[in-house]
């Protein structure tokens, strides 16, 4: 299978062809078609079997494809939270990368370092936000992180952010959003306590498995 065929559109392609990707993971092969269809998904998948462009490259292209030239200024449309600074900024690293050839702009938002450049890039918009949950929160209570767009909510290493404490910062996430957005969780591995998260907010839910 090749990244032609996930129907992936042209400005993606050249910059998957420029990363040097050949073809698509198993994970990307499996969960790429679910998320341009817009269901939810659970995916369980380690770091290393390309788990962030399987959901990074469908939702730039759900995204660039339903570009609302009319509304003034950007919304944030896609949300990635992330357990960690450091696997935030790889996130970033990612999105930043595969949108070379759109006009969809992003930015990553992590505690731990100071805030104003965080709060400027989000000023001048974004599509795209990829945030550890306490700083988020923190700059949604500012009224500078706005959630009311938000069409699609990653949840990456779920698990990991469930050790980590971060349950209830996770479902007070989930309901900042519009009730209607896609969620995607990704996680290395299943636990009961995934499971009930998953249970409570995601719809109807597909399931990966590599
Ligand atoms: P991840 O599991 O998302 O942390 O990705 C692990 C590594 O695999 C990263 O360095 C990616 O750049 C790389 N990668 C992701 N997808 C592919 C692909 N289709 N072909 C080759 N390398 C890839």
């Amino acid at each position: 299978m090749s990244f032609k065929d996930l129907q992936l559109n042209r400005p993606l392609l050249r910059a998957i062809a420029e990363t040097g990707y050949d073809e698509p993971t198993l994970v990307q092969e499996k969960t790429i078609p679910l998320v341009l269809n817009k269901k939810d998904v659970i995916v369980s998948a380690q770091t290393g079997t390309g788990k962030t462009a399987a959901f990074a490259l469908p939702i730039l292209q759900l995204l660039y494809d339903k570009q609302d030239a009319s509304k003034k200024g950007k919304k944030i449309r896609a949300l990635i939270v992330s357990p960690t600074r450091e696997l935030a900024i790889q996130i970033g690293e990612n999105f930043k990368n595969y949108s070379t050839y759109t006009n969809l702009r992003s930015t990553v938002v992590y505690g731990g370092a100071s805030i104003e450049p965080q709060v400027d890039a989000l000023k001048k918009g974004v599509d795209i936000l990829i945030a550890t949950p306490g700083r988020l929160l923190d700059l949604h209570k500012q009224d500078i992180a706005n959630l009311d767009y938000v069409e699609t909510l990653v949840l990456d290493e779920a698990d990991l952010m469930l050790d980590m404490g971060f349950i209830d910062d996770v479902k007070k996430i989930e309901r900042l959003c519009t009730k209607e957005k896609q969620i995607l969780l990704f996680s290395a591995t299943i636990p009961y306590k995934v499971e009930q998260l998953a249970n409570t907010i995601l719809k109807a839910p597909k399931r990966v498995e590599v």
